[in-house]
């Protein structure tokens, strides 16, 4: 076979939804269309396999390609895993998921798909995201990235010179949103995690998670604020904060240039053990379709001013900070991605 007429797919399962993407065997994408469609996990894993293997099929009949192309095939599934290609307990998925080797069925259902083994790689989510926009920021350099991506939770991933992720020896590696804050130069308490531990988290002070806990701290201050007095649920609260500080009310303002401040020192304690050559921003504050250029030019460049002092010399001079640019399509690009890197490796 022509190694330059082969494909890579990237199969992006959520909660809800499963993604899917190929890149060819240049690293570049196949389509920048997002295809969609229901993971069905209340129908049980087989289900949920099908509806990938469907995703697959879908994928090659919009680009007019054949399975026979089909050269490897990447899998992005939020952990945590018990085992490489084994899920543990999830809150997101029913308890019968536990303990579901998730690789082996897929590997399966590939092979009757294709009428031949094909090969499977699977890896967390997030850092298979991480692994899709490192090849755009980076190029044809072999520098590391770092991509933080604030949202409901701080996703976090380290992609090496390799262009991989990395993953640990038991996958828990870079889980750094459970690492302490530091507490004494944001001025702030401990707020509790819900991964149960109790030196504060600095996803507590980053992400959605924590905002529960500094809007009540901000209000004790501003006790003339409208949300001072609201009777809504504080989730909805909390969720308003973003488009208030699009309108520039103060205290909405604030909370983000917090959030941001927080996450840039991380990304500098994150930077002396791991000395990546660009910081990539993700997450729904860095998205075009739901942040204004201001807010977001805002929150980099608070996230850079509490970065930079911290970062030796030659970082300052040489590491490039940036917002993340593949959104949706980031995480089934990079599945397909690995399967690239790991083929040919
Ligand atoms: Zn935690």
């Amino acid at each position: 076979m022509n190694p330059n007429s082969g494909v890579f797919i990237g199969t992006d399962s959520g909660a809800t939804t499963a993604k899917t993407g190929g890149v060819w065997a240049d690293g570049t994408a196949v389509s920048t269309k997002l295809l969609q469609s229901s993971t069905n996990t209340q129908a049980g894993t087989g289900a949920v396999v099908l509806g990938w293997i469907q995703g697959v099929k879908g994928f090659l009949a919009e680009n007019q390609l054949t399975w026979g192309q089909v050269r490897g095939v990447g899998l992005a599934i939020p952990g945590p895993y018990l085992r490489y290609g084994v899920l543990a307990r999830s809150a997101n998925l029913p308890p019968a998921f536990e303990g579901w080797d998730f690789r082996a069925d897929y590997a399966r259902a590939l092979a009757e798909a294709a009428g031949r083994p094909v090969d499977l790689f699977v890896g967390n989510d997030g850092r298979l995201g991480g692994v899709a926009e490192a090849r755009v920021v980076r190029g044809k350099t072999r520098a590391s990235v770092l991509m933080l991506a604030p949202g409901s939770g701080l996703g976090c991933a380290y992609i090496g010179q390799d262009g991989l992720p990395l993953d640990g020896d038991t996958l828990a590696g870079m889980e750094a949103a459970h690492m302490p804050a530091p507490l004494h130069l944001l001025g702030v308490r401990p707020y509790p995690c819900g991964c149960g531990r109790t030196w504060g988290c600095i996803e507590a002070y980053t992400t959605i998670s924590g905002l529960p806990h500094l809007l009540a701290d901000r209000l004790q201050e501003h006790p003339e604020h409208e949300l001072a007095r609201s009777a809504l649920p504080i989730r909805e609260q909390v969720l308003s904060l973003r488009g208030r500080a699009q309108k520039g009310d103060p205290l909405a303002v604030g909370i983000f240039d917090f959030q941001a401040r927080a996450l840039g020192l991380h990304a500098a304690v994150l930077a002396l053990a791991l000395d990546p050559g660009f910081i990539v921003i993700g997450g729904g504050l860095m998205d075009p379709e739901a942040t204004t250029p201001e807010f977001r030019e805002r929150y980099l460049r608070v996230f850079r001013e509490a970065a930079l002092p911290c970062l030796w010399p030659t970082q300052r001079a040489t590491m490039k900070i940036l917002p993340a640019s593949l959104g949706e399509l980031s995480q089934s690009i990079g599945a397909a991605l690995v399967a690239l890197y790991s083929v040919k490796s």
